[in-house]
């Protein structure tokens, strides 16, 4: 099966020391990464620039830093629980399970589908 660009990109990242799957060497822990010495100072500043063109650069936003973990009441309240979907598609072929959102990420990054 030949590479897709995807692939290349996420090889070349990790031989460069940008990103890796966290905790790969034992099995990966889906949705985490761990960025390496390059990766770490890229999303350092990649976070930065975003906080001072979309906070700091408004007088309409504010900047604030919540937990991601919390009581399911949270998701309840917030509509989440009632209205939150994430389709998901079976491949035939490799019999794998993709998110929608995902895949479709990686057709554009293929250039096999027009957005
Ligand atoms: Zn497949």
């Amino acid at each position: 099966m030949p590479a897709t660009d995807i692939d290349q990109v996420v090889n070349l990242c990790k031989r460069r020391g940008f990103v890796y799957p966290s905790a790969e060497i034992y099995g990966g822990f889906r949705s985490t990464y761990d960025y390496g010495p390059l990766g770490a100072l890229l999303l350092r500043n990649i976070r930065e620039a975003w906080i001072r063109s979309m906070v700091q650069m408004r007088d309409d936003v504010v900047l604030i830093d919540a937990a991601v973990l919390g009581p399911p009441q949270i998701w309840e309240a917030s509509g989440h629980l009632a209205n939150f979907t994430d389709p998901l598609v079976d491949c035939t072929n490799c019999k794998n399970r993709f998110r929608l959102d995902k895949l479709s990420f990686a057709v554009r990054l293929r250039g096999s589908v027009k957005s």
